[in-house]
């Protein structure tokens, strides 16, 4: 199967997963395995470091999975190879099993305005047309509901991410803090008669740093609200987990009733804040 094939199932639920740098981090992404597995994942996500020494990790750990009942979903930047590496990665993916790709440009510092030689890659668009003329079957990309912090203009974000859409088979969201910024733009993309599955991208915040961290890496303002309530409780971390639960579980439900296909839930390794949400969804 492809993540096509499990996004159009419905109602479903996916995870993404960082490859671990430690061997405390193996088995703290074990154990998040294990605790995730009732759940049955549809796909799972698997993060690509732009920094150098993390790459070889994302095919190990991709190819670790490829080999298990767990569907793997590899990101690749395009920003952090040239052509000839980014064919050789694909190739072994597709020897590896591998059915779906989320197609990337890449964290900063790789830039979007670097002078390229002929023939490289500089959209994520374009790494989405390779990885499609290589055989990989079906091909994501990353779309910013709240619009993109390099952006010049909204309505030139938007025509961006419309055509980014239309040549992919699914999208997943950056972090959504606000289910009215993933509908809007789900209505935004149809308007522009564009209508790829885009699934909502979910992550719990506990704490005022985890908030304000994520803000500076997505440009996604968190709602003030959220801070106020974080704020409020800070230096008591179950009392911080469980106000970014409830937010998160509000959220998730208000992205199912607005007719999100399924979750994607940033684990970042940890099962746990998942597990609420979802036990939180199942009492309502
Ligand atoms: P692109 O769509 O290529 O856009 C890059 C920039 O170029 C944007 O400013 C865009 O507006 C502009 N642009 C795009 N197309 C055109 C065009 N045709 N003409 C002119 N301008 C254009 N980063 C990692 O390093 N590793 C990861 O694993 C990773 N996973 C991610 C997962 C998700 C779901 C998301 C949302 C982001 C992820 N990122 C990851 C971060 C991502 O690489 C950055 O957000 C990056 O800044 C943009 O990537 P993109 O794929 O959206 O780029």
């Amino acid at each position: 199967p492809t993540v096509r094939d499990r996004i159009a199932r419905g109602r479903f639920v996916s995870v993404e997963l960082l490859p671990p740098r430690t061997p405390a981090g193996e088995e703290a992404l074990a154990a998040a395995l294990r605790e995730l597995a009732p759940v049955h994942p549809a796909f799972v996500a698997v993060t690509y470091g732009a920094a150098g020494s993390d790459r070889g990790r994302t095919e190990a750990l991709v190819e670790q999975l490829a080999g298990t009942d767990v569907l793997p979903l590899p990101h690749l930047t395009c920003a952090a190879h040239r052509r000839t590496e980014l064919v050789g990665i694909l190739d072994r993916y597709i020897a590896a099993g591998v059915t779906s790709l989320l197609a990337l440009h890449g964290d900063p510092p790789l830039t979007a305005t670097e002078p390229l030689p002929p023939g490289e890659l500089r959209y994520a668009v374009e790494l989405a047309r390779l990885a499609r003329d290589r055989g990989i079957p079906c091909v994501g990309v990353a779309v910013h509901p709240e619009g993109h912090p390099a952006a010049d203009t909204r309505e030139q974000d938007l025509d961006h991410q419309a055509a980014k859409l239309r040549e992919a088979d699914f999208a997943l969201t950056q972090f959504v803090n606000r289910a009215e910024d993933y509908l809007g733009f789900v209505d935004e993309m149809a308007a522009r008669g564009v209508t790829t599955p885009v699934v909502p991208g979910l992550r719990v915040i506990s704490t005022v740093q985890q908030a304000e961290k994520m803000a500076l890496m997505s440009g996604a303002p968190v709602p003030q609200e959220l801070l106020d309530r974080l704020r409020a409780v800070d230096g008591d971390r179950e009392a911080g987990r469980a106000v970014g639960v409830a937010h998160t579980t509000r959220v998730a439900r208000e992205l199912l009733a607005g007719g999100a296909p399924g979750l994607h839930f940033y684990t970042m390794n940890r099962a746990t804040g998942t597990l609420e949400v979802l036990a939180g969804l199942d009492r309502a």
